[in-house]
């Protein structure tokens, strides 16, 4: 089937604005919206209509198959300012591509780059003004895209909505994180959706999420699904040790998630001459490595935090206390990198920020 191109998208501005209302530079994380909002549809086997409207509630069935059956796929990215004020974003073809995996993975249909990326563009051009100027504060930008047919038959649905809403959100963490390893809960397995970013795979990690908060931890470090042995993300963050000097990360198995930091961060860490490994790692390894005194960091990369430093790692009952921030080499060095990057502090060499 054939997708038609250059769709065009309507723009109905909103008569009032509420950004005079909010603090954009202190809001709650992914509580206040910005002002518009982009919709589009898809119908009898095409993409028939793409909208900017005013932020606001849809109108659903209560059969609306997404809500049943979990077609349902997002994105996350953010948009930041330079130092002049130009409104960026960062790498947003790369969640174009991701979502139309996630999407491919669900039999979903994919979204046209015109309507995904122009729509995109369009919308935070209209709603700049709700990018925080306050350092370390950016605005969340939420793509998702979920099918709407009414029945509750099981099958691939014929009808669904893409919609981009966005957020002006501070600083994800500020203090290093504490991780639980757990051998009860799986995110992922063989075979499974791990590597789509599909809306169940996040409401079937609460539990476990919930039960480490309950311990005292932030989040869970999940082992692979079969052997249980395997390190494969933390929370809903790649992750990456430093042992003896070289920075190692879990392989994109299938049942990992392919992060676009995670990707950016190890791209710029073998740019700065750091041995970079891709590999299995078994979270035996990690504890002798800790025990021989060899483990000197280890952080989770994701568009949320970035860059989320890990100080704590529980295995079976045990404490492993990692060195503080303040002696880490790594991790302090390409988040800076990495943020100076983003928000055009120092030439981008990788063509990875995107001016709207
Ligand atoms: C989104 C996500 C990540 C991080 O991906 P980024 O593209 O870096 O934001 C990692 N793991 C999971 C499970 C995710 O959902």
């Amino acid at each position: 089937m054939s997708q038609i191109l250059n769709h065009e998208i309507s723009i109905e501005k909103t008569n009032y604005s509420r950004i005079k209302e909010q603090d954009i530079n202190n809001t709650s994380f992914g509580k206040v919206f910005s002002d518009h909002m982009l919709v589009a549809t898809y119908k009898n086997d095409s993409w028939q209509e793409v909208k900017i409207v005013p932020y606001g509630n849809l109108e659903m069935s209560p059969s609306m198959s997404s809500l049943h059956y979990g077609q349902a796929v997002f994105e996350g990215l953010k948009a930041y300012r330079s130092p002049d004020g130009k409104p960026l974003l960062f790498r947003p073809e790369a969640n174009h591509k991701r979502i139309n995996e996630s999407a491919f993975r669900l039999c979903m249909p994919p979204i046209p780059e015109d309507i995904f990326m122009t729509g995109l563009k369009e919308l935070i051009r209209l709603d700049a003004d709700w990018i925080p100027t306050q350092d370390g504060s950016v605005l969340y930008i939420r793509p998702i895209y979920f099918a709407t047919d009414e029945s509750v038959g099981l099958k691939p649905a014929s009808s669904y909505k893409f919609i981009i809403i966005s957020c002006p959100v501070g600083a994800y963490y500020s203090e290093p994180v504490k991780l639980i390893v757990t051998d009860k809960y799986i995110r992922a397995a063989e075979g499974g959706t791990g590597a789509a970013k599909c809306a169940g795979n996040y409401g079937g990690s609460l539990l476990a999420d919930m039960e480490a908060k309950q311990q005292g931890y932030d989040n869970v470090l999940w082992l692979d699904g079969k052997e249980k042995k395997y390190i494969e993300e933390c929370g809903t963050m790649n992750v990456a040790f430093v042992i003896n000097d070289v920075v190692v990360t879990p392989k994109l198995t299938g049942t990992i998630l392919a992060g676009i930091t995670r990707d950016s961060v190890l791209t710029l860490l073998r740019d700065m001459g750091v041995k970079v490994e891709e590999r299995l790692i078994s979270i035996d390894e990690v504890v002798k490595d800790y025990q021989d005194g060899n483990l000197s960091e280890a952080f989770g990369m994701g568009t949320a935090a970035t860059i989320a430093h890990i100080s704590t790692i529980n295995y079976q009952g045990s404490d492993m206390i990692l060195p503080p921030v303040s002696e880490r080499k790594y991790a302090p060095q390409v988040l800076q990198r990495l943020e100076d990057i983003k928000t055009a502090r120092v030439t981008d060499t990788y063509g990875w920020v995107c001016q709207l």
